[in-house]
């Protein structure tokens, strides 16, 4: 099992704070998320609770973002602490055999523990530099940058274009285009 793909799960809750207004929302996270086996059993605890991890984890990307690796693994260690994993095999409503991080049940607590699982794979695995928020203002969605060689700022191809004429536009407003530098 690949834990640095369960990351993915927390930049998607980050990013998606529309889906959290209701049920109906959850629900579009869910099939976004690729697990919509476990839609039948939503309510408004999963709500809650991801509600209030959505704010944690906007908290570390910030951190990550800005450079405070300390504080981020700190914020790591406190979830792994609330949300332990006890890893089970299921195969709940006709799904094939697959695993569960935890038992808790609920849909909030398999994501959850996936998210942070996932984060703190990313951080000992491959550095805390690999979080980050979108550097194109006003955007500052979180992401993973996976790249090779650490060179991701942005959270998509349309806002690294849109920081790039923003960049273009300020160099010719600057003159700077003409005096062949
Ligand atoms: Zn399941
Ligand atoms: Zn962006």
């Amino acid at each position: 099992m690949d834990l640095t793909t369960y990351a993915e799960l927390a930049v998607l809750l980050v990013n998606s704070p529309d889906r959290l207004a209701g049920l109906a929302g959850l629900r579009a996270l869910l099939e976004e998320s690729g697990r919509p086996g476990h839609a039948s059993r939503l309510g408004r605890d999963d709500l809650d609770a991801l509600r209030e991890l959505r704010e944690e984890l906007l908290a570390l990307f910030e951190a990550a973002a800005d450079g405070d690796e300390r504080q981020v693994v700190d914020r790591l260690n406190a979830l792994l602490r609330r949300h332990p994993v006890h890893p089970q095999i299921s195969d709940h409503d006709g799904e094939a055999w697959h695993m569960h991080l935890t038992e808790g049940g609920r849909f909030s607590d398999q994501y959850i523990v996936g998210a942070v699982m996932g984060l703190a794979s990313i951080v000992t695995g491959l550095g805390v530099d690999r979080l980050g928020l979108c550097q194109a203002p006003p955007c500052r969605r979180a992401y993973l940058d996976t790249s090779s060689n650490r060179s991701r700022r942005y959270c998509s191809e349309r806002c690294a274009s849109r920081a790039n004429v923003a960049a273009y536009r300020a160099r010719k407003k600057n003159g700077r285009l003409d005096s062949g530098r």
